[in-house]
């Protein structure tokens, strides 16, 4: 996590009890979207924030969130989240911050006792962290009513819209009373989320978090172009060469538990993975299991593996390409944390997935290999990371993706190259 911006937690207006938490936590400074976001929902203000996961963002609006509404009485924050898993990580950390103050926090996800929720919803929780498609069943069956609701927050924005919840977003975008406060956190604004906020924003602030290649995480990245057929031999490869932990990305919940039971037959045990027809207990262990080091690779798809938040994985597999090139960055963004250098490896087939490479490629800036150039087998290449630019095939280390900001964009550099704080985007684009 990139802390270093100078800045100091007591300078961004908060209460001494919730300075007191933070020192609690163990947080030093404040993050880039910390810094930035902060003082704007502070403020009142709606916020649009461009930032990947692992840099802080739920705090972001956690923190303010709390501060603003802890001494009333009533539902007034809800938080939506793409998926259960990222609801139960938001629901946790408001639970850190909010609890101390006396506010009770509900969770509603799919998967989950619905009678349980029910209850937890008649108590009058102060926040509300739901998926959309389960707070909608919620909302026909009347079990709660949102006209409280003062700040709305859509974590993950693009997600959820690639998920297909844009429909259930605007029954329960409906329900909410206009003037409120609104926060929304996307990795990127694809025009979908752009649509999103004309529609559920007013006026709002643009924090945009860019990384420079220099502060970005150094990730290897290499491109195989094999057919469907070699894709297991070349993975057994590069799991008993990789000594770290391993993400393995697929593309259907049935390739989750084949590959991982083809693996298991293969002598690589230390495999576990996870889907979403898995029950709520069975996806819970599997992550903590993978966390704590039980077990060394996990296989998942990109709505699982989006939201487990693991630190330190060694080497992301995407077995599939991705459907969507954004999903290339949100996979692989889960290697090269922490100032380490990340490996990412993805399987291509040629005549297949072509396309998608090449959306990759302008994406990221990723020069791929030219399928007639097959990558040579792995145990031909030197091994360690200061040898790897020796590799013929590497693609170089690029810098995660960075929103270009369109011409009319006032950018206030607070360091260069780091952030940017844009004002009057969507000004200009509402209007
Ligand atoms: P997120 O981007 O919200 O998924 O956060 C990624 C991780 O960073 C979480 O484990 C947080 O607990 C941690 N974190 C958030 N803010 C800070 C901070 N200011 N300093 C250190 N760690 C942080």
């Amino acid at each position: 996590m990139d802390t270093n911006t100078n800045v100091s937690w007591a300078e961004l207006g908060l209460s001494k009890e919730m300075l007191e938490l933070i020192e609690k936590e163990g947080y030093k400074h404040p993050s880039p979207v910390q810094h930035l976001t902060i003082p704007l929902a502070l403020a009142g203000k709606d916020v649009l924030v461009s930032s990947q996961t692992g840099s802080g963002k739920t705090a972001s609006f956690v923190i303010p969130s709390v501060e603003r509404f802890k001494e009333k009485n009533g539902t007034y924050i809800l938080a939506l989240s793409p998926t259960r898993e990222i609801a139960q990580q938001t629901g946790e950390v408001f639970a850190k911050f909010a609890k101390p103050f006396g506010m009770k926090v509900a969770v509603c996800i799919g998967g989950a006792n619905m009678n349980e929720e029910k209850e937890a919803l008649a108590a009058s929780p102060h926040i509300l962290v739901a998926t959309p498609g389960r707070l909608c069943d919620h909302l026909e069956r009347g079990n709660v009513w949102l006209d409280f609701i003062q700040c709305l927050i859509f974590d993950e924005a693009d997600r959820m819209l690639e998920m297909g919840f844009a429909k259930q977003i605007d029954l329960i975008t409906e329900q909410i009373p206009k003037e409120r406060q609104t926060l929304m956190l996307s990795a990127t604004f694809a025009p979908a989320v752009e649509k999103l906020a004309r529609k559920a924003m007013n006026h709002p602030e643009q924090v945009v978090i860019q990384k420079t290649a220099e502060t970005a995480p150094k990730i290897e990245q290499e491109l195989f172009w094999i057919p469907e057929e070699r894709k297991l031999s070349q993975l057994m490869r590069i799991l008993r060469q990789e000594k770290g932990t391993c993400f393995v990305f697929v593309s259907t919940k049935e390739k989750t538990f084949q590959i991982a039971r083809l693996l298991i037959n293969k002598g690589i045990t230390d495999v576990t993975y996870i889907h979403s027809d898995l029950q709520q207990e069975h996806r819970e262990l599997a992550v903590s299991e993978f966390k704590s080091g039980k077990f060394r690779i996990i296989i998942a798809t990109d709505v699982m593996g989006r939201g487990i938040d693991v630190d330190d994985v060694a080497h992301v597999i995407n077995y599939d390409v991705p459907k969507e090139a954004a999903d290339y960055i949100h996979r692989i963004g889960r290697t090269g944390r922490r100032g380490q250098t990340g490996h990412a490896s993805t399987f291509a087939i040629p005549g297949k997935d072509d396309k998608s490479i090449e959306a990759i490629s302008k994406l990221r800036g990723v020069k791929a290999p030219p399928k007639d150039r097959p990558a040579p087998p792995r145990e031909a290449r030197p091994r360690h990371h200061d040898q790897r630019s020796a590799r013929p095939q590497t693609p170089k280390v690029v810098a995660p993706p960075t929103q270009a900001p369109k011409q009319e964009v006032i950018q206030e550099t607070i360091k260069p190259g780091l952030m940017a704080k844009v004002k009057g985007f969507f000004k200009s684009l509402m209007g």
